[in-house]
């Protein structure tokens, strides 16, 4: 799939559409979920222009990847979860519901969250 220069979080980084900002550096921006799922709910996102995880594995540099997954890291020391425990999630493509096709990283916690999925049917 192209990468939509007009999708939701291309106009977030663009600072076209506010955002409530976590963590910012060089390589991505982290920013508070719109429609929270859980009492921590922020998403992780590289500034590069990468559909989804498999485009990121595809085509980001080694700086990029690692920048994404210490951000992740920060948020989660940040939000304070760090010790009582997260889960991340990143979905890509129609069978996981990818609504934004820009690479997000869901960072949820807050509570105990309990299984992984729902069992599948
Ligand atoms: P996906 O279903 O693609 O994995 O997740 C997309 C996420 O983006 C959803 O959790 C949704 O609430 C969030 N989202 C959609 N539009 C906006 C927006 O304009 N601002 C923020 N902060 N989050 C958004």
């Amino acid at each position: 799939m192209a990468y939509d220069d007009n999708n939701i979080f291309a106009r977030i980084l663009r600072g076209e559409i506010p955002c409530t900002k976590v963590y910012e550096d060089a390589h991505t921006l982290a920013f508070e979920d719109i429609n929270p799922e859980a009492p921590i709910h922020t998403l992780v996102i590289p500034k590069g222009k990468y559909v989804s995880m498999a485009d990121f594995a595809a085509k980001a540099s080694d700086v990029e990847m690692g920048a994404l997954i210490r951000a992740v890291g920060k948020v989660a020391e940040i939000k304070g979860v760090a010790d009582s425990g997260f889960r991340i999630l990143a979905n890509a493509g129609d069978h996981a519901h990818q609504a934004v096709p820009h690479l997000h990283i869901h960072v949820f916690g807050g509570k105990a969250l309990g299984p992984m999925l729902v069992r599948a049917k």
